[in-house]
């Protein structure tokens, strides 16, 4: 079995999510490949081969320094013919659903989208993904084509590769790939986000329990103390207290901390879909039959102006 795995990179380093799809196919004892994509690839390849990428391309050219689908396609579609692949894996944050829907249909392959596991039967690649907002888990596998078989995998489902043996191999593709679609003439880093919000290990969501929008500084300052990101319920995003990229939920964003603690939230069907696979989740909430209590492991029943302060407060003493 042939398995490439399509590599993310911030700043010239690999994103965590690239590192867990590495760690995903690890044990699978496959020939293994990873395409390293960049303006200049040869320290992002270099680090991928360090975390077990087996052999590495890395394609470096002026026309990869931003996400442009119709370039980042048609050189992974060049890889792919190269190395024939059977199966494809990609973290689904990112760029990489619409990278690999986009190659999934040039190849005429099947493709699974957030997935949250993933074994080989045989030769067969299976992946697992949740329906139904998680009350079903689908086994899917490729019908048996020839075509290779595309997964991309939920942020936090997958333990990351930590070190392994590669080698950087520097490929070259057709200068056809590099027609861009789009222009980027200006890029500005929004809000001043330390973390991640899919990437966070601890994830601290509010809603509209925080009684107001000048309250939030004090959720802030819990997701400091755990060194996590700020999450939101819909209902506060649309009042416009915070901006939609916080959303969890069914329209907003997934994501599977270990630790997901909830402020005033009450726990309607919509936001849990986006959370209820977190590891550990607390509830603070002032009405002990908010459903949200339903799926918390530990739960408090309280004022969360009251609440939120001292556990930070603790948190920051380190206890
Ligand atoms: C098609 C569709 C898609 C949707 N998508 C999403 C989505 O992606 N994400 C999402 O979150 N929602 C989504 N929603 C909305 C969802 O149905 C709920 O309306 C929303 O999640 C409620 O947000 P909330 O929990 O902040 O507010 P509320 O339901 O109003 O709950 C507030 C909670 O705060 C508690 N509270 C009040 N005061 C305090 C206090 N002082 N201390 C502690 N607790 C207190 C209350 O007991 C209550 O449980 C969607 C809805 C639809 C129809």
């Amino acid at each position: 079995m042939k398995i490439l795995v399509i590599a993310q990179q911030k700043d010239g380093k690999a994103t965590s999510a690239t590192l867990e799809a590495l760690g995903s196919v690890s044990g699978f004892g496959a020939e293994l490949a990873t395409a390293a994509l960049a303006e200049d690839a040869q320290a992002f390849a270099g680090e991928l081969a360090g975390a077990g990428g087996g052999k590495v391309f890395a394609v470096s050219n002026a026309g990869l320094k931003n996400f442009d689908l119709k370039i980042y396609s048609a050189v992974c579609k060049e890889l792919i013919d190269k190395f024939s692949p059977d199966l494809v894996v990609a973290p689904s944050a990112g760029s990489g659903n619409s990278l690999l829907a986009s190659l999934a249909a040039k190849c005429g392959g099947g493709m699974v989208s957030d997935i949250i596991s993933l074994r080989i039967d045989g030769e067969a690649p299976i992946a697992t993904k949740p329906q139904y907002g998680g009350k079903a888990l689908s086994e899917i596998s490729s019908n048996g084509s020839d075509a290779p078989f595309f997964v991309t995998l939920r942020p936090k489902a997958f333990e990351p590769a930590t070190a392994g043996s590669g080698e950087v191999v520097t490929e070259s593709v057709s200068d056809e790939c590099f027609t861009p679609s789009l222009t980027v003439t200006e890029s500005s880093k929004s809000g001043g986000e330390t973390v991640k919000l899919e990437e966070a290990d601890a994830v601290v969501s509010f809603g509209r329990g925080l009684q107001a929008q000048e309250n939030i500084p004090l959720v802030q300052d819990l997701a400091d103390s755990l060194g996590g990101a700020l999450g939101a319920s819909r209902a506060v995003v649309d009042a416009g207290w915070i901006e939609y990229k916080h959303q969890i939920g069914q329209t907003g964003k997934t994501v599977t901390p270990r630790l997901y603690v909830t402020v005033g939230i009450s726990g309607a069907i919509q936001h849990l879909v986006g959370m209820q696979s977190s590891k550990t989740i607390v509830a603070i909430n002032k009405d002990k039959d908010a459903p949200i209590f339903n799926v918390a492991s530990y739960g408090i029943v309280g004022d969360a102006m009251e609440i939120v302060p001292a556990l930070s407060a603790r948190f920051k003493q380190g206890g």
